[in-house]
């Protein structure tokens, strides 16, 4: 075939070359993106055709691998884009993303509406047992059956079509709802002067002069909406009035009328979504969502959501109190609100474990965190993780080559930490390369995007507690991808049920609360002292105080999201009026604000992966808590058998079983819930104040 200069010279376009086997990240400009994404669409489509038209009968092979072994460039320039697209995103790139989704959607629509692929795959699935697959190949068919199915492959022609145009919709909608974010928190900085900071620690005013200057404020402060910059401006700013102006920024993303307001777009994602899920015979999308989840049922999640609920509403009361009586201790003559609950909340923490997020923070450097869950993955997986210097997409970004046990090349890994203008906010894992073995060994590229405050040049970078924990749980869902041992790509590392697939994430997040970890990792940024023993006692006896909030702050946009996609329809729905109603039916507490409210909830609405799915976070807590007792229980936090145990049927198993199979292959049986309320202190709740 002849080759276009266009081709030729679009380094998208070409394989990943060099030691690395990484894009050439520097060669890359966005107006590559386009001519890319169309020549890979159509070598993906060709390829389609082919399979679906092939004379041959259907056997394994001709379909399902062939089905596995293509689209490779396609994937390839996908990734590459939906990772600037998150992380270092522009005018250009935001534009191609509003061009490029909706061809995206219809290209999976041509893909999984194909009645000829379909027929195919249902033909094989149903003389499944004259195939004489391996256990493996039986779960790939099985899985490309059910996405076929799901998907509407088996429906009639005009249902098809209209599936089509509404995921082609939803798709366009989800990447303007995530754009508009970003949008309403790059239009907020609050800048500041010198005497605004009243109670601001040291690093709250390194990183907040940090923002200023990167916003152009040089010898001023900045506060911005990326949590970690808010957060703590909320928790120790004693100026009122500021922490209010904040905070209403904050929680109005979205919400602001004029362009950017997500409401409208949220109506129509639910109502399509509603419609979506009534063409595939269901009643609302919730059933349909969950019909292929580890839960099974909305009411299977409601039902743990409820037992949690009831008692973080009684812990969260008691927590009220403490806060309102320190207020009127001070002499204050208001009622706690919102914008106080934190700063209240550091205040009582300081004053009854003698603890304060300053005092603990200058022993959370960052990079010895990294080493922190670096070593434990040596110690749990026998992994070595080695710098590399390797040109990617931005200076702060860094990579690490991984070895196993043999010294085997395992992964790559590439971490980007600090929040900046250009990235969208939050925390997770994506990857550049999917681990398989259909097409040679090829081992994935796997990346971890998080949003902590950049120091000034010159000075350590500080996490808080929390941050702490979030580099852990991003680190436990690479470890998901970079341990992945499977022959198909559709059942690699991280595909798995969602509300599964956060069990390796938040298990990984319990080994920074074992005390050696701490003990080894824990130094004073300035006087290079490891955390004193008394210290991490006391910050170790924090564990549960004020999980209350947390739980309530989380549990009620798990219930929200399964209520607002239980609706049948969602025409010329009001969604603040709807979330409203919906808080005072659960009875949500005055004095706390969801986590996230509807018009930014992304995990629900930029791209929807966790749509009627937020739930998912605390199923896979009952499995996280659970599974962290099956080490307690033998004594070692890192036992080599049980952690052998959790390699092979959680870490490196991807979604080859099921998941309640997988979790009793590792773990002998179901989990209860005993343990997740142990470990959010509500076991107890009535009785307890912390
Ligand atoms: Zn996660």
């Amino acid at each position: 075939m002849k080759r276009s200069p266009a081709k030729r010279q679009n380094p998208l376009l070409s394989e990943w070359v060099g030691k690395l086997e990484l894009p050439s990240f520097e060669a890359i400009k966005p107006d590559h993106f386009r001519t890319a994404f169309d020549r890979a669409l159509a070598d993906h489509r060709a390829e389609i055709d082919a399979i679906a038209a092939n004379p041959a009968p259907p056997d394994f092979d001709n379909t399902v691998g062939a089905l596995e072994r293509s689209g490779r460039a396609l994937e390839r320039v996908a990734a590459v884009f939906f990772v600037l697209a998150g992380a270092d995103t522009s005018d250009e790139i935001e534009a191609i993303e509003r061009d490029i989704s909706p061809l995206l959607a219809r290209h999976n629509n041509a893909l999984y509406l194909n009645r000829a692929l379909y027929s195919r795959i249902a033909e094989l699935y149903a003389g499944c047992e004259a195939l004489s697959l391996d256990a493996e190949q039986a779960r790939v068919l099985e899985r490309y059956h059910t996405r076929f199915v799901r998907s509407g492959a088996a429906l009639e022609r005009p249902a098809q079509d209209r599936l089509a145009a509404v995921n082609e919709r939803l798709a366009s909608l989800g990447t303007q709802f995530g754009q508009n974010v970003l949008a309403d928190e790059k239009s907020f900085t609050m800048v500041l002067e010198e005497g605004d900071l009243v109670g601001l620690p040291e690093f709250a005013r390194a990183a907040a002069r940090a923002a200023a200057d990167e916003r152009g404020h040089p010898g001023k402060y900045a506060i911005t909406l990326a949590r970690s910059s808010i957060e703590t401006f909320l928790q120790f700013s004693s100026r009122r009035d500021l922490r209010e102006k904040a905070f209403q920024a904050w929680i109005a993303r979205g919400e602001n009328g004029g362009t950017t307001d997500n409401r409208a777009l949220i109506a129509e994602m639910v109502s399509l979504r509603a419609e979506r899920a009534k063409l595939l015979g269901f009643a609302n999308f919730a059933d349909y969502r969950l019909d292929d989840q580890m839960a099974k049922t909305p009411q299977a999640a409601r039902k743990l959501l409820d037992e949690v609920w009831s008692r973080a509403l009684t812990k969260a009361t008691v927590e009220r109190d403490a806060l309102q009586a320190m207020i009127a201790e001070e002499g204050g003559n208001f009622a706690l609100a919102p914008h106080d609950w934190r700063y209240y909340t550091e205040k009582l923490r300081k004053a009854r474990y003698d603890l304060d997020e300053a005092e603990i923070k200058p022993y959370f450097q960052l990079d010895k965190m990294i080493e922190a869950a670096f070593e434990t993955a040596g110690r749990l997986f026998g992994l070595s993780f080695k710098p590399i210097d390797a040109a990617l997409y931005h200076s702060d970004a860094r990579a690490w080559g991984v070895t196993d046990a043999q010294g085997r090349h395992v992964a790559l890994f590439i971490g980007d930490y600090f929040a900046r203008p250009s990235k969208h906010s939050g925390a997770w894992m994506t990857s550049l390369r999917d681990q398989e073995k259909l097409t040679g060994n090829i081992r994935p590229i796997v990346l971890n995007i998080c949003n902590f405050s950049k120091p000034a040049a010159g000075e350590p970078a500080l996490l808080s507690f929390d941050d702490a924990r979030t580099l852990f749980h991003e680190f436990g869902h690479a470890l998901h991808g970079m341990l992945s041992d499977v022959t198909y790509p559709l059942i690699a590392g991280t595909a798995v049920p969602s509300d599964f697939v956060e069990l390796p994430s938040q298990l990984y997040e319990h080994w920074l609360e074992v005390p050696e970890v701490l003990q080894k990792h824990a130094f004073h940024a300035s006087t290079g002292e490891p955390m004193p023993k008394a210290l991490l006692d006391r910050l170790l006896a924090t564990r549960t105080f004020n999980q209350g909030f947390a739980t309530i702050e989380y549990t009620a946009c798990a219930m929200v999201d399964l209520d607002l996609h239980s609706l049948p329809d969602a025409n010329a729905l009001d969604v603040s009026a709807f979330e409203r109603k919906d808080l005072e039916r659960i009875a949500m507490p005055p004095e706390i604000v969801m986590r996230h409210r509807l018009p930014h909830f992304q995990h629900l609405f930029s791209g929807g992966g966790y749509a009627a799915g937020y739930y998912s976070y605390m199923w896979s807590e009952v499995l996280d808590a659970d599974a962290f007792a099956a080490f307690e229980e033998t004594g070692n936090a890192f036992d080599p058998a049980t952690a052998k145990r959790l390699r092979d049927y959680i870490y490196s198993a991807g979604n080859r079983r099921d998941s309640a199979d997988a979790y009793k292959a590792f773990r002998g049986r179901l989990p209860t819930v005993d343990a997740l309320l142990k470990k959010r202190g509500l076991a107890d709740a009535s009785t307890s104040a912390r």
